[in-house]
């Protein structure tokens, strides 16, 4: 039985998972952990939904130069893939 993150270690988490920064096994783990709690599965959609705006809300995460806005675009259409392949 694989042990399975605990809800606040996954949501410490779902940043990085979101961004693809994880290992093949804890995107694994996460994905398992998404499938059987529905809390955290919620926690994970509005955590989705914040970066588009806190992102052009703090200008020292995403400077406005062009290379911010592109590296911002990038990252934000690789969450929009993932948000169309689901959760689980
Ligand atoms: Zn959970």
């Amino acid at each position: 039985m694989t042990f399975l993150p605990s809800c606040r270690e996954t949501r410490e988490r779902l940043t990085d998972y979101s961004e693809g920064a994880l290992s093949v096994r804890e995107r694994a783990l996460l994905r398992m952990h998404l499938l059987i709690c529905s809390a955290c599965t919620a926690f994970f959609r509005g955590l989705l939904a914040v970066p588009r705006v806190a992102r052009f809300l703090l200008p020292a995460e995403a400077p406005p130069s062009r290379e911010g806005t592109e590296a911002l675009s990038a990252v934000l259409r690789r969450i929009s893939r993932q948000r169309e392949k689901g959760v689980g």
